[in-house]
C-alpha cells in the first residue's frame, strides 16, 4: 500500500512536470509509428528519434533536388552543404561563429583528420593527452596515431563515475604535450567536463585541444568561439536526431586555417576541385577538412534537426534537461537504491550532462528483461544501464513508466 501510494505521488509530480514543461508540444514532431510497442525511449542520446518533418523532406529531395535537378544539383548548391549546414549547427549547438564547422565523414573518421591536423602544428612535442574512459573509439583512433606517428600517449585515469578534472589536467599536461583530447559529456556517466578551464589549462601549458562533443551537441550549451577551443568533433545522431550513421561535424578555430593540414588529400577538400588540376593545393578555409563527396542524403534528417533546435532554443533545452535528470535520480534514490543500485553520475548540476547511468552487477541481464517490456535504456559496460534523455522528445510520465517498469524487474 505504501509502494503505491508512493508511486502515485511519482506519477502526480511527473504529469505535473509535464503540465509545466514549455518544450511539451516537441514530442508531437517525433514520429511515433502507431501501435508502438516502446512505452518508454530512454535512448535518444545514442540515437535520436525521426523527426517527422525528416520523413517529408526527404521525399521531396529524393522527388524534386534530385529527380529535377540531377547532377546540376551539385553546382546549385550541395558542393557546398558541408559548410552551409555546418554553420547553421554551429550557431544552433556549438557557440560557433560561421566558417568554422563542417558536416562530413564519420565521427572516427573526423577525428583521425582534426588529430592528425592538429599533431601536425606541434611537430616538436611527443605526447597526446587523453583519459582512460575517453570514448573507445577515440582511444583506440589515437592509439593507431601514436603508433603511426612515433608519439607517446599519456593516460590520465578517469573515475567512470564521474569524468576528466581541470585538476587532473593541470596535473599531466606539460611541455611535451602537443594534443589534449577529452569528451565534454562522458558517455557512461554523463559528467560534464568544464571545458573552457580545461582548454585554458592545456594552453597555458602550449598544446592544442580536441574536444569531442558527441553527447553534449544539442543537449548541453556548447561554447566553442568563447573557450578558445582548437578542434572539435562529434556525432549528428544523437541529440542532433540525423539517423542512424548520419555524418559527423567537425570544428576548426579560425586562428588555425592556412596553418593545419588533415591527412586526407580528396578532391572535394581542393582548392577549385572540377578544375581537376595537377597537385593537392587545400581549399581555403575549413572547407579543407573535407575528403570526398558531401553526404548529401544524410544529411537531410539531420537539417531537421537543426530547424527544431533552432526553434526550442539550447537554453530552454538544457533547462529540461537538467529537470529530466533530476527526476530520474530523484526516481532512482526512492526506488531503486534500496535495491542495491548505485547512481554511477554526478549529482550537482553543473557537472551533470543529458543522461545519468545506474549500475549493479547483474544489469546486463536485466536490460534484455526491459527491452522486452519496451522500455529501452541501452547497457554499458560492465554493470551499466544509462537511462539518456532527449529533452525534445522525451517526457516526464514517459521516464516515470521506464523508471517504474525498471525498479519493478530490480525489486
Ligand atoms: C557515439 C560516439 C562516437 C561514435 O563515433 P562514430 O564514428 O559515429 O561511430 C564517437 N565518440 C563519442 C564520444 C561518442 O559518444
Amino acid at each position: 500500500m505504501t509502494e503505491v501510494r508512493r508511486q502515485d505521488s511519482a506519477l502526480r509530480q511527473a504529469r505535473a512536470l509535464d503540465e509545466a514543461d514549455p518544450l511539451r508540444g516537441f514530442r508531437d514532431r517525433f514520429l511515433v509509428p502507431e501501435g508502438s510497442d516502446v512505452i518508454a525511449y530512454l535512448d535518444g542520446n545514442s540515437l535520436g528519434r525521426p523527426i517527422r518533418a525528416a520523413a517529408d523532406r526527404m521525399a521531396a529531395f529524393v522527388g524534386g533536388q534530385w529527380a529535377d535537378r540531377l547532377i546540376r544539383g551539385w553546382t546549385d548548391e550541395w558542393m557546398w552543404w558541408p559548410e552551409t549546414v555546418g554553420d547553421r549547427l554551429g550557431r544552433a549547438a556549438l557557440g560557433a561563429g560561421d566558417g568554422q564547422v563542417v558536416i562530413a565523414d564519420s565521427t572516427t573518421v573526423m577525428l583521425y583528420k582534426l588529430a592528425r591536423a592538429a599533431l601536425g602544428a606541434r611537430p616538436d612535442r611527443g605526447e597526446i593527452l587523453l583519459d582512460t574512459d575517453n570514448f573507445p573509439t577515440d582511444r583506440y583512433v589515437l592509439e593507431g596515431i601514436a603508433a603511426e606517428l612515433g608519439l607517446r600517449l599519456r593516460w590520465i585515469t578517469t573515475d567512470p563515475a564521474a569524468g576528466i578534472t581541470a585538476e587532473q589536467v593541470a596535473e599531466a599536461v606539460g611541455p611535451d604535450t602537443a594534443l589534449a583530447v577529452f569528451s565534454h559529456v562522458a558517455y557512461r556517466s554523463g559528467y560534464l567536463a568544464d571545458a573552457g578551464t580545461i582548454t585554458a589549462t592545456v594552453h597555458e601549458a602550449g598544446g592544442l585541444v580536441l574536444w569531442d562533443l558527441s553527447h553534449s551537441a544539442g543537449s548541453v550549451p556548447v561554447r566553442l568561439d568563447d573557450w578558445g577551443v582548437d578542434f572539435a568533433v562529434g556525432c549528428t545522431y544523437k541529440y542532433l536526431c540525423g539517423g542512424p550513421g548520419s555524418p559527423a561535424f567537425g570544428y576548426v578555430n579560425r586562428r588555425h586555417h592556412g596553418r593545419v593540414r588533415q591527412p586526407v588529400w580528396g578532391w572535394m577538400g581542393r582548392q577549385d576541385p572540377f578544375t581537376m588540376g595537377p597537385g593537392y593545393r587545400p581549399a581555403d578555409g575549413v572547407r579543407g577538412m573535407v575528403s570526398g563527396t558531401p553526404p548529401i542524403l544524410a544529411m537531410i534528417p539531420l537539417i531537421s534537426g537543426i530547424e527544431l533546435l533552432e526553434e526550442a532554443g539550447i537554453d530552454a533545452v538544457r533547462d529540461k534537461s537538467l529537470r529530466l535528470t533530476g527526476f530520474a535520480l530523484d526516481l532512482a534514490d526512492s526506488w531503486l537504491a534500496a535495491e542495491g543500485v548505485e547512481v554511477a553520475s554526478p549529482r550537482e548540476p553543473e557537472r551533470r550532462g543529458g543522461h545519468i547511468t545506474v549500475r549493479r552487477p547483474d544489469f546486463r541481464e536485466l536490460t534484455d528483461a526491459l527491452w522486452e517490456r519496451g522500455v529501452i535504456p541501452d547497457f554499458r559496460a560492465p554493470d551499466g544501464i544509462r537511462i539518456g534523455l532527449a529533452p525534445l522528445s522525451t517526457g516526464f510520465e514517459e521516464l516515470h513508466r521506464g523508471m517504474s517498469v525498471l525498479a519493478e524487474l530490480a525489486g
